[in-house]
């Protein structure tokens, strides 16, 4: 047995030293988007960039990869620290991060870029269906989830707080699930309701509402409004009756946009081929998530994106004739 051993492992050093040499090859960069829970739409359209970015990848070197994380604030951050490339992030948390305000107060992120922005994120509440929340006032001395550290849905939710007056100590706990989880947490009866930001249909809503029953809850009034009206970054939403195949009514809300977001330490290059990827294939990234299908170009340069464009998108939208 011993001189067996002893002969494969000679065999195996003499295999070693006659492999040829590894070719020479393009040098592999990679590129890393950040996203969000796995269950909500921004790790759908990172794989779908990076689907489409990948598809080149014999012509430019970088292999996209998507990772999820706890959502806007926490995209900003690891960016900022160089530790993601580009992320998706609320048009209100890239505002915030711009000015130094809210989640970013005193921590303003004067290198945040931004690319383009993409689908219509509507502040979403959902409750049991035997807690009777009808509104955001019938919350009171209910579990409620608030949205967890870092997650855009956070920033927003402790921006309606602060408009109307509610107060974590209103309810009877307060939750900082993730996404990937308040759909379970729901319907085993954990907690009442929970707030997410999010592009529609969404699985982790889908989920709680055909399983036990949920509901969505409007988001109105005149703190609401007047939220709204205070806030570029704001605007009333509507999630057509029928979203969801249970949902019979439309509902009243409002929201965000969601957006991509670099640093402006990204060269030109390597931010134009991730814009390029997206507008040179939109009718196929539209099709790649219910969410996308009503994106528009002329919209998707401007809209939401309060931070300077990054100048490799800036050369993509001249190139199109989109910008002068
Ligand atoms: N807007 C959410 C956030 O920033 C994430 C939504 C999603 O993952 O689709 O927390």
């Amino acid at each position: 047995m011993k001189k067996l051993t002893a002969y494969l492992g000679a065999v195996a050093a003499a295999v070693t030293l006659m492999a040829p040499a590894t070719p020479v090859m393009a040098q592999q960069k990679f590129m890393t988007i950040g996203t969000g829970g796995v269950t909500g739409v921004y790790y759908a359209a990172g794989g779908a960039v990076c689907r489409l970015v990948n598809k080149d990848r014999s012509k430019h070197g970088y292999r996209c990869t998507v990772e999820s994380t706890g959502g806007s604030v926490a995209n900003i951050n690891t960016i900022n620290g160089g530790d993601l490339d580009f992320g998706v992030a609320q048009s209100d948390a890239q505002f915030n991060a711009t000015k130094g305000l809210k989640a970013f107060d005193g921590k303003a992120v004067p290198d945040l870029r931004s690319v383009l922005s993409l689908h219509p994120e509507p502040l979403t509440l959902v409750a049991r269906k035997e807690a009777n929340i009808k509104g955001l006032a019938d919350l009171k001395g209910k579990r409620v989830a608030i949205g967890n550290p870092g997650s855009g849905t956070r920033s927003s939710v402790d921006e309606l707080m602060g408009a109307t007056g509610m107060k974590a100590s209103d309810f009877a706990a307060v939750s900082e699930l993730k996404p990937d989880e308040h759909g379970a947490a729901l319907c085993d009866n954990k907690i009442d309701a929970f707030f997410y930001v999010v592009g529609h249909p969404s699985a982790n809503i889908q989920d709680p509402l055909t399983t036990c029953g949920a509901q969505l809850v409007n988001i109105t009034g005149a703190a609401v409004d007047k939220l709204v009206a205070a806030n570029s970054y704001y605007s009333d939403a509507r999630i057509p009756a029928k979203t969801y195949p249970s949902q019979a009514a439309e509902l009243d809300t409002y929201g965000v946009l969601a957006t991509i977001v670099t640093s402006a330490k990204k060269s030109d290059d390597e931010v134009y081929l991730f814009t390029k990827a997206v507008f040179d294939n939109i009718e196929d990234f539209k099709k790649l998530h219910p969410a996308f299908a009503g994106l528009q170009p002329e919209k998707m340069i401007k809209a939401g994106l309060s931070a300077p464009l990054h100048p490799g998108a800036v050369k993509y939208y001249k190139e199109k004739g989109w910008m002068k």
